[in-house]
């Protein structure tokens, strides 16, 4: 029993093979071609090279998941809105159908990794927070929350600073603009920071963005906590996973609010404010998981009951 996974982010294409007990045994990442040839031809390179590496051909993997950045109807397999793979509208499913044996299950990036994260911690109650190229949360309370046109946990352009930076949607100052990987890539060398090293950076300009970008973040995490409440919250994405000096503070942050506040209670969210340890696999590893009809998170079976 081999299932396949793939993440296709927008800088990065992630694929794992999982065997019975979910290990990965084969792995294989690249960088991303944006547009839909070229999304397409990463996706068949990394299942093609996944499928080597475990020793068996494309048809011999007894289910295939992708994860992936947009709109994902999961019914007719389309992508629309895929902005930032430059896609806007592609036939996914049905352009690599027919090199597999078995049906290709596909749904949104983000909402696949709180799938795994819910098989990591074995928990339903965890919020994913992804800062990646662009920012998205995803939930699991008892299952996967979906909500109108699967767009819960859609936070990225909810505006934080009115009079902040133009973002592409058309509004200023949302989160994306501040803490997205787009936007801070762009900032970042505009001013001639690191990001990865901005916690000792000794110039006013890297103390203020780092403590805008903590400041920042420890507010998406409140927000998103107290919205579900989830016993684990996950922070992952490229953004995260290059700066380890992020979680910490922003621990640190939800502290010193919580020294002046007596609600929200910060200190039990700076407590279940985590990264997981697989990091970058984990979409993957989602992917995989939603391959096998893990559809609305690894505890439900794949009709919606729980075991
Ligand atoms: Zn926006």
């Amino acid at each position: 029993m081999l299932s396949l996974g793939i993440d296709i982010g927008a800088t990065k294409a992630h694929g794992v093979a999982l065997d019975e007990h979910n290990q990965i045994v084969a792995e294989h990442g690249q960088f991303t071609i944006r547009g839909p040839e070229g999304v397409r031809t990463v996706l068949m390179e990394v299942a093609e090279k996944v499928a080597e590496r475990a020793g068996i051909g494309l048809r011999d993997f007894d289910a295939v998941g992708i994860g992936i950045p947009g709109v994902v109807n999961r019914e007719t397999g389309v992508i629309t809105s895929a902005v930032n793979l430059q896609i806007e509208q592609m036939p996914l499913r049905k352009l690599i159908a027919g090199e597999f044996s078995v049906p290709i299950h596909m749904d949104n990036d983000v909402k696949v990794t709180v799938v795994a994260a819910g098989m990591l911690l074995n928990s339903l109650s965890v919020t994913y927070i992804n800062l990646g190229t662009g920012v998205a949360a995803a939930t699991l309370a008892g299952r996967l929350i979906r909500g109108w046109d699967n767009a819960a946990g859609e936070i990225g352009h909810i505006v934080f600073e009115t009079d902040g930076h133009p973002c592409r949607c058309g509004q200023r100052g949302c989160i994306e603009t501040i803490i997205g990987g787009a936007y801070l890539a762009a900032r970042m060398n505009l001013l001639e920071l690191d990001w990865t090293k901005l916690d000792v950076d000794p110039t006013p300009a890297g103390r203020a963005a780092a403590a805008q970008a903590t400041s920042v973040l420890a507010r998406v995490a409140t927000m998103v906590a107290m919205g579900y409440a989830s016993d684990h919250i996950v922070l992952g994405g490229g953004v995260v996973l290059a700066a380890p000096w992020l979680l910490p503070a922003v621990k640190a942050q939800l502290h010193q609010f919580g020294e002046v506040a007596t609600f929200p209670p910060y200190d039990s969210i700076a407590e279940r404010l985590m990264t997981l340890e697989v990091d970058i696999k984990a979409p993957a590893i989602g992917a995989a998981l939603i391959g096998q009809g893990w559809t609305e998170g690894y505890k439900l079976d794949p009709q919606g009951n729980c075991e």
